[in-house]
């Protein structure tokens, strides 16, 4: 019987224990933590508020099969998430739309004219390299100062101009009302939270869990015929090429008894103040009735657990190299946010993990032939 450890319980070691797990395969996932579910993992803090100890997590995606997948172990409940801003002493929608612009500069624009005052503003970039041109070829200097500059500075301790395109991309510029974070077409949240979904992902007669367990310490004692990582790729290889940047936060947890409501959406965002980016109160994505409320804000760290890889150029480079060296793996395959260093949100840690799947399944001959794996793109 051919038997596979997953390193990591997150989105996506779990999604792979549970596919191979289901293809008869012998799968034990060991993770460091004390707990399942990785940065997802939410739970009651002391007041019994459900919170997410790693920072909010809201579920979106386009694409059904994703969605599909995991309804398999949960229900959901419909949650759009909102973000406001404080700039220039308001509260303002992020991302920035019709309503943003006329609150800030006290216009009357409306969908027939908001495209011409972008227009006017914005600074035309012939080549879209870094986070800075992203906004500054949408929306101008100002605008730019105003939410994007501060902001990525305190979270990624650079300068727009010094981060990949994709980042600052992330948040797009409309020209309509909508003040929704995400357009995407499923907007939820698993309805008893992440960790619900997890133990029921996991539970399976075939799936073994250790919790505490760091692979580092313990890998001589693993035995299996095929190894899923889904850690940090420069730390399986001993940080032999240097390590790879990964940005870190402090989260600053607080409960406020006998507030219902602390602020009046889910995250409000703070561009140029205080040395935390966001604040967010987790009541708003859960939808939980409790007489108190819990929140918590985001402080941006360089060193501590990693979070975020850091999207740039050098980054990338260097990922390369750690990557040659796990293609080359026939015994072991690498996926997730920290292994593949990719800025994935959860819905593509699932995708990733289904293709992972397919493949582990194809490299032990445990299943599908190879024009299955073509199929799944894998080669
Ligand atoms: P992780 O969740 O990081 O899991 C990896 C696991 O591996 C960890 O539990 C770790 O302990 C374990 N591990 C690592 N090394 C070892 C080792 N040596 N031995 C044993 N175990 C090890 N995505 C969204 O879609 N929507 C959001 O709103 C959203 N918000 C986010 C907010 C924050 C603050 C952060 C940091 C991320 C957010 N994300 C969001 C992204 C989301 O967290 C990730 O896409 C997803 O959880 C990554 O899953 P993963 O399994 O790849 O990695
Ligand atoms: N960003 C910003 N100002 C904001 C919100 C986002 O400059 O008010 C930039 C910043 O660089 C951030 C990136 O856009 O890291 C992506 O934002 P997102 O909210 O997607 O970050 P995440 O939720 O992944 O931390």
């Amino acid at each position: 019987m051919t038997a596979v450890t997953v390193v990591g319980a997150g989105f996506s070691g779990a999604v792979v224990a549970r596919e191979l797990a289901e293809r008869g395969l012998d799968v034990r996932v060991i993770d460091r933590r004390e707990h399942i579910g990785g940065n997802a993992h939410d739970r009651l803090d002391a007041h019994g508020v459900l919170v997410h100890p790693y920072g909010p997590h809201i579920f979106h995606t386009n694409s059904a099969r994703i969605y599909d997948y995991l309804s398999r172990f949960t229900g959901w409940r419909p949650y759009e998430h909102r973000v406001l801003a404080a700039v220039d002493g308001m509260l303002v929608p992020l991302p920035i739309n019709i309503d943003t612009v006329n609150r800030l500069y006290g216009l009357q624009l409306d969908e027939r004219t908001i495209q011409g005052f972008f227009d006017s503003v914005r600074e035309p970039r012939e080549r879209i390299l870094t986070s800075e041109d992203v906004v500054v070829d949408a929306v101008g200097r100002d605008l730019y100062r105003k939410f994007f500059q501060g902001y990525t500075r305190k979270q990624w301790g650079l300068d727009p101009s010094e981060l990949a395109a994709s980042v600052a991309a992330r948040i797009p510029t409309r020209t309509n009302r909508d003040d929704r974070y995400f357009t995407d077409k499923f907007q939820a949240m698993p309805l008893e939270g992440y960790t619900r979904m997890f133990e029921r992902m996991l539970d399976h007669p075939k799936i073994a869990i250790e919790l505490g367990v760091d692979f580092f310490r313990e890998r001589e004692r693993l035995r299996h015929d095929h190894l899923v990582y889904t850690g940090p790729i420069d730390a399986f290889y001993g940080h032999r090429y240097g390590p790879l940047p990964y940005r870190s936060l402090r989260f600053e947890h607080e409960h406020h008894p006998g507030t219902e409501r602390y602020q009046a959406v889910g995250t409000v965002n703070y561009p140029n103040e205080h040395a935390y980016t966001r604040i967010t109160e987790f009541k708003h994505l859960t939808g939980q009735a409790h007489p108190g409320t819990s929140i918590v804000r985001e402080y941006p760290i360089a060193e501590g657990d990693p979070y975020y890889p850091v999207p740039r150029p050098e980054n990338e480079l260097l990922f390369k190299r750690y990557e040659a060296l796990a293609l080359k793996e026939r015994d072991v395959t690498f996926v997730g946010r920290l292994a593949q260093y990719r800025y994935y949100n959860m819905d593509q840690c699932v995708g990733a993990a289904l293709k992972a799947a397919q493949y582990v399944l194809q490299k032990t001959g445990a299943a599908p032939d190879e024009a299955d794996a073509l199929a799944a793109g894998l080669r």
